[in-house]
């Protein structure tokens, strides 16, 4: 018998009542779907997705400052693939804009926008920095590089965000029907497990550190049932074959030396309390300031994803999704990025 089979025949024995989980992280949402891991569980269960996708949930207000920057003639725009397709306040986004000539280019890794930068002189480089703990490391070393070398036409919009202080937001909402929670693998190889210790701990829910193969997941999802089965609530590792306690320490002295928690506005969910990262002294020089950190923000009219991110509505339950909402022509973030809900919801056909 496979692993995945045992780990299953498992979930289906120790399961007695209905539990609601919730994995974090949009990658972990799409291995579910592609696996139909969601359709084999024990129909007591019922899978919420989470916020975990830092395209889908980057401000609006953000994706407006990058397009204002990225229209002005001197300005070399760069971010990641996925951020291109992103829609701001009045539906343009950065790709309408390069084909209308604007200079907006992928970059594969942070470094690259320094050696740009140094290629250009004579322009202005910005990099849209976007993800959550498993990225901004990047974005740090390119902070630091880019002031030990004295580049004077590089700066950041720092869009970046942090997991544990939404999933504190979350679970703290007394309406929230999570009872478990799937914490993403990636992120804890950087933060390792002590914000999940107190989170588990102060909210009385069990969290899984949990990978992104079908055996790693139902092997999370098994130790999470186990729990609630047995009325516990405490973190625990499902992912150790990456996830140490005490996580990556040289990214996170990297993130401690570059960049301060703040206030943040996730797209669709409002402002997080220390739900992002800003660059602190004396990295600030290289920062352009994001009027919008501070400030709360609330879904668009026509993409309800705030409810989708929150796990209050299932993507196929969107009145515009497949319709006038499509990979294609998305209406919001979660449509467009490769670890988004609703575009994981179209791909595998729920
Ligand atoms: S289907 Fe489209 S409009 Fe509906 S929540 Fe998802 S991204 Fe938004």
């Amino acid at each position: 018998m496979s692993r995945a089979k045992a780990l299953l025949e498992q979930i289906h024995r120790i399961t007695t009542q209905p539990w609601t989980l919730m994995e974090v992280c949009g990658g972990q949402t799409h291995a579910l779907l592609r696996h139909g891991i969601d359709q084999l569980l024990p129909p007591e269960i019922t899978l919420i997705h989470g916020p975990g996708c830092p395209v889908c949930v980057t401000a609006t207000a953000r994706i407006d400052q990058a397009l204002t920057l990225a229209a002005q003639p001197d300005v070399i725009l760069c971010s990641y693939g996925d951020m291109l397709r992103v829609p701001g306040s009045d539906g343009r986004d950065l790709l309408s804009l390069r084909a209308a000539g604007a200079d907006v280019r992928v970059i594969a890794a942070p470094l690259d926008v320094l050696a740009l930068a140094q290629r250009h002189p004579e322009r202005q480089v910005v990099f849209l920095a976007v993800g959550f703990e498993t990225t901004a490391p990047a974005t740090a070393l390119l902070a630091q590089h880019a002031l030990a070398a004295g580049v004077s036409n590089l700066r950041l919009l720092v869009a970046h965000v942090r997991v544990a202080p939404v999933l504190d937001q979350l679970l703290g909402d007394p309406h929230c029907a999570v009872q478990g929670v799937l914490a993403a693998g990636h992120v804890c190889t950087v933060m390792g497990e002590a914000e999940y210790v107190d989170l588990a701990a102060r909210h009385r829910r069990p969290i899984v550190i949990t990978g992104f193969s079908a055996e790693e997941l139902l092997a999370g999802i098994l130790a999470c049932l186990r729990q609630l089965e047995q009325g516990e609530h405490r973190l625990e590792n499902a992912y150790a074959s990456a996830v140490n306690a005490n996580g990556n320490g040289a990214a996170r002295v990297l993130l401690e030396r570059v960049f301060e928690p703040v206030d943040t506005p996730w797209r669709g969910l409002g402002a997080i309390r220390a739900g992002g990262y800003r660059l602190r002294a004396p990295f600030d020089q290289l920062a352009i300031a994001s009027p919008d950190q501070g400030s709360s923000e609330t879904s668009e009219d026509c993409c309800p994803s705030g409810l989708v991110l929150q796990g209050l509505l299932r993507p196929n339950q969107c009145p515009s999704f497949g319709s006038r909402c499509t990979p294609d022509t998305p209406l919001g973030a979660p449509m467009v990025s490769s670890e988004g809900a609703c575009a994981a919801y179209h791909r595998y056909q729920h």
